[in-house]
C-alpha cells in the first residue's frame, strides 16, 4: 500500500480522493483552510443555508452528475424562467440560441443590440485565425463590437470575472475558435448547433443539489471518511521536496511543521500557492503558474420577506455589461431559480449580487456596508421597488477565479510538460482546463488515475496528461 497527499480541499482535490478511494492506497487530503470545499460554500442568511459561492453546475457535462450518482444523491434543476441582461438602464430578455454570445439569428439580438448593431451582425465577415487570440477580438473581428459589449462580455464576465478581450478564444470559447481556424461563419455554426439542441433530448442544461451545491462539499468528505480516507482542515501545505523514494509534503506552522513522507502527491490547489509549492522541484512550472492572474470577487446575498419581492419572481436574474459601468456584474435571485430553495424558506425571497473583475479591484475595496449598499441601489435600480433586506451577508473571495490569458492552452502544456518529468506528482484544479464544477472534477479524477497509474508502474504515454 502506497501513500498518496492531495494538496487542497476544493471540489478538484476532493474529487481526486474519490478517485483514489478504491485503489487501497493510504490518502490524505490536506486542506489549508477551516473547511473543505474552496469556492463551494454556504452561509447562514436569515436563518437558512445558502450558497455563497459556486451555487449551479453544468449538467451537459457529465463529471457532475457522476459525481452526484456516486454519492447517492439526486439532482436538482433551475426553475424554466429566463434570464436578463441589464442594458441601456433596461432589463432585456437574454436572446436565446446563442453560442456564448453569437448569434443564430442575428435578428433574435433585438432589442439588445441597435438596428445598426444588428445589421452589423447580419454581416458577418468569418475571420480565419491560425493561432489564439482574444474571444473579444475574434467576435467582433466577425460580428462587430456590439455582440462583444452586450452580449459576450457579460457572459464571460458571469464565468470568469474576466473580459472578453483578454480571455482566451482557445481556452474560453474552444467551439468558436475551431470554426474560426477552419476560417467558417460563427453564424452559420450558432445555428447548426441551435438545430441540434432543438433535435436533441438533453435534458437541462443546469443542476444543483438541494441544499445548495456548498452542501456537496460535507457530502463528499462523508463518503472519503467511509471509504477511509483522511481529511484534515488547517493543514497548509508549506513546502514539497523531492525523496529518493517519492515526497515530502511539510505541513502547518513553520513554528510546528509536520513532516509527511510520502509516495505520489496530487496538487490541486489555486495556481499561486502550486507555484510557490513547486518553486524548487519544477522552477519552469513554478514560473509558468505563478504568471495566472486571477479576478476577486465579492457575493452579496439578501434575504427579503417574500411578501414584498415580487420584482424578484419570473426570473433567475440578469446580467450586467461592463459597458454600463455599474457596481455589480450579476444578480442571481435565488429563490426564483431554485424551487427547492424556495420550498426551504417560504416566507424569505434570496438573491445575490457578484461585485467585481478582473483588475477591477478597487470595487473591491469598500467596507461590507458598503458593498451591500451599492449593491442592493444596482438590484432596485435595475428591478424596481424591492424592500429593505432582512438579512445580508458579504462573502469575499480574493482570488476567486483564474483568468485564462491568450495563450494559456499553451501555457497549461507546458506547465504538465514539466511535472510529467516528477513521477508522482499531478496538478489539477480550475487553473488548468476549465473552472466549471464539472472541469474541476475531472481534473481532479485525472490527476489522481495519473498517479495511481504510477504507483501501479504504468508509464503514461507522454502528452496525455490531464488531456
Ligand atoms: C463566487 C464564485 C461563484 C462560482 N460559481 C460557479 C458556479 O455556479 N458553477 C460552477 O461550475 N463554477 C462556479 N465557480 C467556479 C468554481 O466554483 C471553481 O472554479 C471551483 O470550485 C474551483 O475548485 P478547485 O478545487 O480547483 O479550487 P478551490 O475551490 O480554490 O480549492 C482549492 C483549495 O486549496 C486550498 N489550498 C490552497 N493552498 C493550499 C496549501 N498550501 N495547502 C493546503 N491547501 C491549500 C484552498 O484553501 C482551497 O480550499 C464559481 C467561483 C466563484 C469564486
Amino acid at each position: 500500500m502506497a501513500r498518496i497527499a492531495i494538496i487542497g480541499g476544493g471540489i478538484t482535490g476532493l474529487s481526486a480522493a474519490l478517485e483514489g478511494a478504491a485503489s487501497g492506497h493510504e490518502i490524505v487530503v490536506l486542506e489549508g483552510a477551516t473547511q473543505v470545499g474552496g469556492k463551494l460554500r454556504l452561509a447562514d442568511v436569515a436563518g437558512h443555508s445558502v450558497d455563497v459561492g459556486a451555487e449551479s453546475m453544468l449538467a451537459r457535462r457529465p463529471e457532475a452528475l457522476e459525481l452526484l450518482a456516486d454519492l447517492d444523491l439526486a439532482p436538482v434543476h433551475p426553475a424554466p424562467v429566463h434570464a436578463s441582461i441589464w442594458s441601456h438602464d433596461e432589463l432585456v430578455p437574454m436572446p436565446t440560441g446563442t453560442m456564448l454570445g453569437v448569434p443564430a439569428d442575428p435578428a433574435g439580438l433585438r432589442p439588445l443590440l441597435s438596428e445598426a448593431e444588428v445589421a452589423r451582425a447580419a454581416l458577418e465577415e468569418p475571420v480565419t485565425v491560425a493561432a489564439d487570440l482574444s474571444v473579444g477580438d475574434l467576435v467582433e473581428g466577425a460580428l462587430g463590437a456590439a455582440v462583444v459589449d452586450r452580449l459576450v462580455e457579460p457572459l464571460l464576465g458571469g464565468v470568469y470575472a474576466g473580459h472578453a478581450r483578454r480571455l482566451s478564444a482557445q481556452a474560453c470559447a474552444p467551439a468558436l475558435f475551431a470554426v474560426a481556424q477552419r476560417g467558417e461563419s460563427l453564424t452559420e455554426a450558432a445555428r447548426a448547433a441551435a438545430r441540434r439542441a432543438r433535435g436533441s433530448n438533453a435534458g437541462p442544461v443546469f443542476a444543483g443539489l438541494r441544499g445548495g451545491v456548498g452542501s456537496l462539499p460535507a457530502r463528499i468528505v462523508e463518503a472519503l471518511e467511509e471509504r477511509h480516507v483522511q481529511v484534515r482542515t488547517g493543514a497548509v501545505v508549506r513546502e514539497l521536496s523531492r525523496r529518493p523514494q517519492g515526497w515530502q509534503v511539510v505541513v502547518g506552522e513553520t513554528r510546528a511543521p509536520e513532516t509527511l513522507e510520502v509516495d505520489a502527491v496530487v496538487l490541486a490547489a489555486p495556481a499561486r500557492p502550486s507555484a510557490r509549492l513547486l518553486q524548487q522541484v519544477a522552477p519552469a512550472a513554478s514560473a509558468l503558474l505563478s504568471d495566472v492572474d486571477y479576478a476577486s470577487m465579492a457575493i452579496v446575498t439578501f434575504a427579503f420577506a417574500a411578501a414584498e419581492s415580487a420584482a424578484l419572481a419570473g426570473s433567475s436574474g440578469f446580467l450586467v455589461p461592463p459597458v454600463e459601468g455599474r457596481t455589480i456584474k450579476a444578480s442571481t435571485f435565488s429563490s426564483s431559480k431554485w424551487p427547492w430553495l424556495a420550498d426551504a424558506a417560504p416566507g424569505v425571497v434570496f438573491a445575490r449580487v457578484s461585485v467585481g473583475r478582473q483588475g477591477e479591484e478597487a470595487d473591491l475595496q469598500r467596507s461590507d456596508e458598503e458593498l451591500a449598499t451599492d449593491g442592493l441601489a444596482d438590484l432596485r435600480a435595475a428591478v424596481g421597488a424591492v424592500p429593505d433586506p432582512i438579512d445580508v451577508h458579504v462573502q469575499r473571495w480574493g482570488g476567486a477565479l483564474p483568468q485564462y490569458a491568450v495563450g494559456h492552452p499553451d501555457r497549461v502544456a507546458r506547465v504538465r510538460a514539466a511535472v510529467a518529468e516528477l513521477p508522482g506528482l499531478a496538478v489539477a484544479g480550475a487553473a488548468y482546463d476549465g473552472v466549471g464544477i464539472p472541469a474541476c472534477i475531472g481534473s481532479g479524477r485525472r490527476a489522481a488515475a495519473q498517479v495511481l497509474d504510477h504507483l501501479a508502474g504504468v508509464r503514461p504515454a507522454r502528452g496525455t496528461m490531464g488531456a
